[in-house]
């Protein structure tokens, strides 16, 4: 980790120093660029393993950073959105932005989807994803192939993606309306209630190799 940098483009001083002390103490270096042409010089200079995005910039949107960005390079982008604002997530994510996180955050939910999304796009390389496993389960993409307890498990396509998904972000609560975007795609006409039933699919083909947690208020969890 101790090579891997972010680069947080952010005009808000207070909110950049106080992300800044959170990712250092991670072991992130940590760049910081206080407007959009300036993140965009600095995405060119340092080459950073990764871009956080803040939308709200003095001279041009997050977006605008974005799109130029994608133009470029394929690094991994987390917008910082705000709350009042739900379809800027939307708008970042179809600019290619990689995840968002709403502000206020918690530091510490920053910092996982960090490394959720490093994991993320190193595992995928942007190109060859490897196998991914956790306790008894292995979920092989290539192949589309799931076992559990070295036993082939028949996974519709939608359970494949569901299951990838939250092995990916092992550890986070996911949300409902999160799941839904992220494998069914934003233009899905269904309700988040087709997650629940895809969950359940899961928890039982797959009974007690995997622990898919109810996140209550929230979403799911994968824990293992
Ligand atoms: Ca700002």
């Amino acid at each position: 980790m101790a090579d891997t940098t972010i680069l947080l483009v952010e005009d808000e001083k207070n909110i950049a120093s106080f992300i800044s002390m959170y990712l250092e103490k991670e072991g992130f270096s940590v760049r910081m660029a206080s407007s959009g042409s300036q993140g965009i010089k600095a995405a060119g200079e340092s080459a950073p393993e990764l871009v956080i995005l803040d939308i709200m910039l003095p001279d041009m949107d997050g977006f605008e950073v974005c799109r130029r960005l994608r133009r470029q390079s394929d690094v991994p982008i987390i917008m910082l959105t705000a709350r009042d604002a739900p379809t800027d997530k939307v708008v970042g994510l179809e600019l290619g932005a990689d995840d968002y996180v709403t502000k206020p955050f918690e530091p510490r939910e920053l910092v996982a989807r960090v490394k959720s999304v490093l994991r993320r796009c190193e595992r995928a390389g942007r190109g060859y994803e490897g196998p991914l496993s956790s306790g008894s389960i292995t979920l092989d993409p290539e192949k589309h192939e799931v076992n559990a307890a070295d036993e082939p498990v028949k996974l519709t396509g939608k359970e494949f993606d569901l299951l990838h998904y939250l092995m990916l972000n092992s550890g986070l609560a996911l949300s409902r309306q999160k799941l839904l975007e992220q494998v069914w795609g934003y233009d899905f006409a269904g309700d988040t209630r087709t997650v629940d039933v895809h969950i359940n699919q899961l928890r039982k083909k797959l009974g007690d190799a995997v622990a898919i947690e109810t996140v209550w208020g929230v979403g799911y969890k994968f824990t293992g």
